[in-house]
């Protein structure tokens, strides 16, 4: 047997609570330096139960950080031109330093206008395509908060250096595989995303020390794709049924997984760290502008 009969679970919720901790002391110091109450607003359109439920969350954690919150509910008919001009008047409001629309929008919204309208400074989901770009470019500005979670929690495992691991990616979305990548790269992985049309799925997720699955399918990764020793992210979460019971699991058979060194069980892994990842982008758009006021 070797050494890696057992592995570790990576305790999100745990890590969660510990960078909240910061995020509120840190929020309490530029409050003191600044005079100055970060602020985010979250804009909510339509009623989608789980959206209302994430909005009211995250409503909770940015008093709770000591920051102002603003939410603007919006009726599911709201146009697209209405939408707009509220983000317009969010860009320039001097209380608020984060925007976040919650996404999906109703399906007559495109989002992707919606997302590029937002100013990139504010833009505390890291959607905005200069900001894309600036991660991209290894100049990292305001990064999407579920891959800034997932580095946070591989390098509280690893450690800070990261530099020649072989990184595979389960999925290429733009909010989670994609920039998951990028992050990857900036801290010098070989990196491999590997997606739905990709042929030799397993094959790819065999050779990885790091293993990022974000593809939305339960049971997609078995034991057998995971390589002794590997640390598994599994961001996946999704809602299966077991004896007529609700679960939420994710993309990896979690109880195939032992030889792994690590994972992030689901739910408890991944998830936790998303609103935290939110409220540190908020503080660092926050610092940001205030960098910049004090350079203009
Ligand atoms: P998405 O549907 O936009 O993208 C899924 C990706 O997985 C695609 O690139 C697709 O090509 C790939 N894929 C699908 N089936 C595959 C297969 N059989 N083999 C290989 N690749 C496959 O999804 P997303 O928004 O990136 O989210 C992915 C998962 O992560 C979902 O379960 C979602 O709920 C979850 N998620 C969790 C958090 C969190 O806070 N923990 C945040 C965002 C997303």
């Amino acid at each position: 047997m070797d050494r890696f009969t057992r592995a570790t679970d990576i305790d999100g919720k745990q890590f969660a609570t510990g960078l909240l901790e910061r995020v509120k002391a840190d929020v309490e110091a530029v409050k003191a330096e600044t005079g100055v109450v970060p602020g985010l607003a979250v804009v909510l359109v339509g009623e989608d139960p789980a959206s209302a439920l994430y909005v009211a969350s995250k409503h909770k954690q940015t008093m709770a950080a000591g920051m102002k919150s603003f939410e603007h509910r919006l009726p599911a008919e709201t146009t697209q031109a209405e939408l707009l001009v509220l983000v317009n008047r969010l860009n320039v409001d001097p209380e608020i330093h984060g925007i976040l629309v919650q996404l999906p929008l109703p399906a007559h919204l495109d989002p992707n206008a919606v997302i590029q309208a937002i100013n990139p400074d504010k833009d505390v989901d890291g959607f905005h395509v200069s900001n894309a770009g600036r991660l991209a470019t290894g100049n990292p500005a305001l990064v999407p908060c579920t891959p800034l979670g997932c580095m946070m929690l591989l390098k509280d495992t690893l450690g800070e250096n990261l530099a020649g691991m072989h990184a595979v990616i389960v999925g290429k979305s733009n909010i989670v595989g994609k920039p998951m990548a990028q992050m990857l790269m900036n801290a010098h992985c070989t990196v491999t995303v590997v997606h739905s049309q990709t042929k030799n799925t397993a094959e790819f997720c065999r050779a990885a020390d790091i293993l990022v699955v974000a593809a939305g399918r339960a049971g997609l990764v078995r034991g057998d794709w995971i390589k002794p020793g590997a640390v598994v992210i599994d961001v996946g979460i999704n809602r299966i049924q077991v004896d007529g019971k609700s679960r939420i699991v994710g993309d990896v058979v979690y109880g195939e997984a032992g030889h792994a060194r690590a994972i992030t069980p689901v739910p408890g892994g991944v998830g936790p760290m998303t609103i935290a990842c939110l409220l540190s982008n908020t503080l660092t758009a926050f610092r940001r502008h205030h960098i910049l006021a004090i350079a203009a």
